[in-house]
């Protein structure tokens, strides 16, 4: 009688991982058939569906910038594929809570949003901190500066 394999491998999980790679490949695809060169890998959105006007208002369809936003029969759509996590949509969302998104830096770090002011906040930190690095830029620290211009 042939002896068992010792090892386990897990063909579920591997063709899950092969899943969630063709995904990624074809979201970056659409991405860039849509022009966007930047956005979130990982992330998620949902919409409250109890508290969103819809038909009365639909800003958040008119603002997202990849359309990843549609008005399907009765309420606001979400094609998960093409939303680059960017808060456009919670910005100009006239109720608190009604958009939430979540996403994931390329650093680890998570944010989270589901109210205009909190993206704004967001933003704010992301600019200052995108200011210092430039000032850091123009004026490098004693150490930098030595090494920069040591061989003049
Ligand atoms: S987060 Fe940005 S890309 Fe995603 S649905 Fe909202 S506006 Fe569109
Ligand atoms: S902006 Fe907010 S309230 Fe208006 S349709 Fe979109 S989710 Fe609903």
């Amino acid at each position: 009688m042939p002896e068992k394999s010792s090892s386990n491998v897990d063909i579920f999980g591997l063709l899950s991982v092969d899943k969630d790679e063709a995904k990624k490949k074809q979201r970056k695809e659409l991405l860039a058939a849509s022009g966007v060169k930047e956005f979130f890998e990982e992330g998620k959105i949902s919409i409250d569906k109890r508290t969103c006007w819809g038909l009365e208002c639909k800003l958040c369809i008119k603002a997202c910038p990849t359309n990843a936003l549609y008005w399907k029969t009765g309420e606001v759509g979400i094609v998960e594929d093409l939303c680059v996590y960017c808060g456009a949509c919670v910005l100009c969302c006239m109720v608190d809570d009604c958009i939430e998104v979540e996403r994931k830096r390329e650093d680890g770090n998570a944010e989270h949003f589901s109210k205009p002011k909190e993206v704004v906040k967001l933003q704010d930190k992301i600019n200052a901190k995108k200011r210092f690095q430039r000032v850091n830029d123009v004026f490098p620290t004693c150490e930098a500066y030595c090494e920069r211009y040591k061989h003049e």
